[in-house]
């Protein structure tokens, strides 16, 4: 039997060391709602309802990580964009503050995420957990979106790409995206005041913005902003969906303790590019998850363990969030699938 708490387990294998198993992250802040029976355009306003929610969850399924949340809106709304919260689909942003220019983020103000709507309901729900979980599992206070992804919900996805193709207003998209470093690092600080053991970031990938874009606009900022905040004691998680492959040296590059990585990625490739560096956390089809038997989503886990898992640095989970109606023996089939193939050995290698 483990002594290992979930927290410990995480935090071994983010400092690169053997743990008892692989751990296992559940990006479920959907998924929680649902299976708690609320309805998710009340609930991801509502700092008690997603901290009861995870916690419901987390005593269910006894995941290592709790992924809290409540999407890509938090940052994007508290700077002025207007949101909607269907009942049943995750909350979207439907004016952007920038759609007129981006001379607008000159009356820009980085918002107070204490008593700013959505972020002071996020932060709400961290010290709630933080005080019923304590030093059980490993409360990862999520930060919604990094630079580009966040000047893309202020701006506009389509505006902010041309803008930053045509590259006419180079002063003032410099200007855009420090100041989303800005409300990112303010955001992330508060989190880890509440009580979360670590954070994330969300960018956008090459599958949105190609390899040159990202590299021009995307990693100088993420490189900003990563290393101001993360350490060994209150890692950064940074979520690219997509095939990052192409990226993986930049994304390694800067810093992140974790990287959140899809199935897309060549596994293998991955696993030689973040050893000793990074800690991986997916790679598992969110699709699949919902999609497949227990058995299927077993197999797929086996397979992720077996590339990913030798030598430690990997957080079983689902390579992006998982769908609200995904069937909860497909959850237990994923953590169980740790129990039985992410079982370690002292030198490193798996048991099965
Ligand atoms: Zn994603």
């Amino acid at each position: 039997m483990s002594s290992m708490t979930a927290l410990e387990r995480t935090m071994t294998v983010i400092r690169h060391q053997i743990p008892d198993r692989t751990p296992v992250a559940l990006h479920n802040f959907l998924v929680t709602l649902r299976y708690a029976g609320y309805s998710l355009g009340e609930g991801l306003r509502d700092g008690e309802m997603l901290a009861e929610a995870q916690l419901r969850f987390w005593r269910d399924f006894g995941q290592d990580v709790i992924m809290l949340e409540n999407g890509v809106i938090a940052e994007a709304e508290a700077c002025g964009c207007q949101a909607v919260y269907p009942a049943d689909q995750p909350a979207r942003i439907v004016e952007h503050v920038l759609a007129n220019g981006l001379e607008g983020v000159e009356a820009l103000v980085v918002p107070d995420p204490y008593t700013t709507f959505p972020m002071c309901e996020v932060l709400k729900a961290t010290r709630i957990l933080a005080k019923e979980v304590g030093t059980q599992v490993y409360l990862m206070g999520r930060a919604d979106q990094g630079p580009v992804a966040l000047a893309a919900a202020l701006r506009g996805w389509e505006k902010l790409i041309l803008d930053m193709t045509l590259n006419e207003q180079p002063e003032l998209i410099q200007r855009l995206l420090e100041f989303c470093v800005q409300v990112q690092r303010r955001y992330m600080l508060a989190l880890r005041e509440c009580g979360a053991h670590g954070t994330s970031l969300g960018e956008a990938g090459v599958d949105i913005i190609g390899p040159r874009l990202f590299r021009r606009f995307a990693h100088p900022y993420d490189c900003q902003l990563i290393p101001s905040v993360g350490s060994l004691e209150y890692p950064v998680a940074l979520h690219i969906c997509g095939d990052s492959t192409r990226i993986l040296p930049e994304m390694v590059s800067t810093g992140a303790q974790i990287l959140e990585l899809d199935y897309k990625t060549d596994l293998a490739t991955a696993k030689q590019a973040l050893r000793g560096r990074c800690t991986f956390l997916g790679p598992v089809n969110p699709e699949l998850i919902w999609a497949e038997t227990p058995a299927g989503v077993e197999e797929a886990a086996r397979r992720a363990i077996e590339i990913l898992g030798p030598g430690g640095e990997l957080i079983l989970g689902a390579g992006c969030a998982l769908g609200a109606n995904t069937p909860p023996e497909n959850i237990h089939a994923l953590v169980e699938a740790a129990r039985k193939f992410g079982v370690y050995r002292a030198d490193g290698s798996l048991v099965a």
